[in-house]
């Protein structure tokens, strides 16, 4: 099937104290109806601002650019207006910082009537009912509940009564980021099951972010690295894991103990700072293997049998651009 969402070359820069944050640095991907892609990498990589451009929802002042095309139209040509139009009914962003809060003052009921009423404006009262009690079992709500305020359930409830809020609407693409801090009350297990259930239910095309292998190997089709800035491999989260071809992703998959336990835990080095990223693979002054070429030019995108990635290991290389990079600063230094 044609992709849902086409992204090619997308940048998300915004301002930082020392000039440009380039978060989002020239980013490529697609996605198919149904299909979900996990975006992993360590904090501060630029994956939630990723999300967040694909959503229309980044700082004031920050730019933008690229294309994303999403269900046939180019988001960005489209108004303010449009968009804001669009995340409603089109996109949805679930797990952090959700678009919308409950009201305290309104039932549960009324968030879905006033959601429906603008976003789907086709359905009768009956069916816009219909559409969301069945969001809500969806996500484990019982029927009984839905004219209760939001003050009459669990924390864990309201995140998932603002998730079935989304899902109401019937996205074809749902960012979801997920949560990091100890505010958030929905734990690995259950995001696991929500989105398996999302995708049995209604079959959006999701994108996943998270910083945990385990979820990506569990929920995921295909996974994209992303490393300051740039997705350094992706392809179908079999063949990445089985068989990394990226030294990033090597090192990402070493890091963790046991997949389906295990964060992330530290590489040696730490991320460049994405306002003076390094010259060349980004990845240069904490790569193992890199190389002369390595630190002086950017490595191309290449399509291998399975995955895509963006290293020199690659590419046929002169003996003087395979030389270990050490032996390059040792020659300067003489
Ligand atoms: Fe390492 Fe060079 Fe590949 Fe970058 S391009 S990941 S530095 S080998
Ligand atoms: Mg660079």
């Amino acid at each position: 099937s044609e992709p849902v969402l086409d992204v090619e070359n997308l940048r998300v820069w915004y301002a930082g104290a020392g000039g440009p944050v380039r978060a989002v640095d020239g980013v490529d991907f697609t996605l198919r109806p149904g299909e979900v892609l996990g975006l992993v990498g360590e904090s501060g990589c630029g994956k939630s601002t990723l999300g967040r451009g694909l959503m229309g929802l980044v700082p004031r002042g920050a730019a933008v650019d690229g294309r994303i095309d999403f269900d046939g139209r180019s988001l960005l040509t489209l108004s303010t207006r449009q968009r804001e139009r669009l995340r409603g009914a089109g996109m949805g962003l679930i797990f952090q910082e959700p678009m919308t809060r409950l009201d305290p003052l309104m039932r549960v009921s009324d968030h879905f009537e006033e959601a429906l009423r603008t976003h789907a404006k086709e359905l009768s009262k009956k069916e816009r009912e219909t559409r969301a009690l069945e969001s809500l079992r969806a996500l484990g709500i019982p029927p009984t509940r839905y004219r209760n305020y939001p003050h009459e359930f669990s924390g864990g409830m309201r995140q998932r009564i603002m998730i079935a809020l989304a899902l109401a609407l019937r996205p074809k693409f749902i960012v979801a980021d997920e949560p990091t801090t100890a505010l958030d009350v929905l734990v690995e297990a259950q995001i696991l099951r929500i989105l398996a259930d999302i995708r049995d239910r209604f079959a959006p095309a999701i994108l996943l972010i998270t910083h945990n292998l385990g979820i990506i190997a569990e929920a995921c089709d295909r996974v994209a690295v992303m490393y300051a800035g740039r997705i350094v491999e992706q392809g179908p989260v079999d063949a990445v894991f089985a068989s990394p071809q990226h030294p990033y992703t090597r090192e990402l998959l070493r890091s963790t103990i046991s997949l389906t336990t295990q964060e992330l835990h530290s590489i040696p080095g730490a991320p460049p700072d994405l306002v003076a990223p390094p010259t060349g693979c980004n990845f240069h002054p904490r790569c193992p293997s890199a190389m002369r070429v390595c630190a002086s030019r950017d490595p191309i995108p290449r399509t291998l049998e399975r995955q895509r990635v963006e290293c020199w290991l690659h590419e046929t290389l002169s003996d003087e651009d395979a030389r270990p990079l050490e032996n390059v600063e040792v020659s300067v230094a003489d």
